[in-house]
């Protein structure tokens, strides 16, 4: 998915502001923040939706968690809160088809999302 926006910014091809990044993982502020804290942990490979997750990517899976709790410690909110979102699909507002965890914080979070 050479033209992926996502794949773009995980190759260095389009700048973004990284929080963190290790082999697998890439980790951004969102362009246009939903809460004080706004960032997308994507993994470098390109994965369209959740819906295409296969079981051999169980680890990767689980590692877009470990790196959500690093950047919520980073930045400092880990303890007052954080919300982490992957929307699926376009019902649920899905609008960059390479999955990413959307990571909020610091403000209080409203629920049932809208
Ligand atoms: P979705 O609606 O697919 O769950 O979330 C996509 C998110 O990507 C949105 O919050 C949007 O602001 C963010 N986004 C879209 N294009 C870019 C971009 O080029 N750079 C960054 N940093 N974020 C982007
Ligand atoms: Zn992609």
């Amino acid at each position: 998915m050479t033209d992926c926006i996502f794949c773009r910014i995980a190759r260095g091809e389009i700048p973004a502001e990284v929080v963190y990044e290790d082999d697998e993982l890439i980790a951004f502020r969102d362009l246009n923040p939903q809460a004080p804290v706004h960032v997308l942990v994507i993994p470098r490979r390109h994965i369209a939706t959740i819906n295409d997750i296969e079981p051999g990517d169980a680890e990767l899976a689980g590692r877009l968690y470990l790196a959500a709790r690093k950047v919520a410690e980073a930045e400092g909110v880990a303890e007052r809160g954080y919300r982490t979102v992957m929307n699926c699909n376009s019902e649920a507002g899905q609008s960059v088809y390479h999955i990413h965890m959307h990571i909020l914080a610091g403000r209080a979070m409203q629920w049932p999302p809208g």
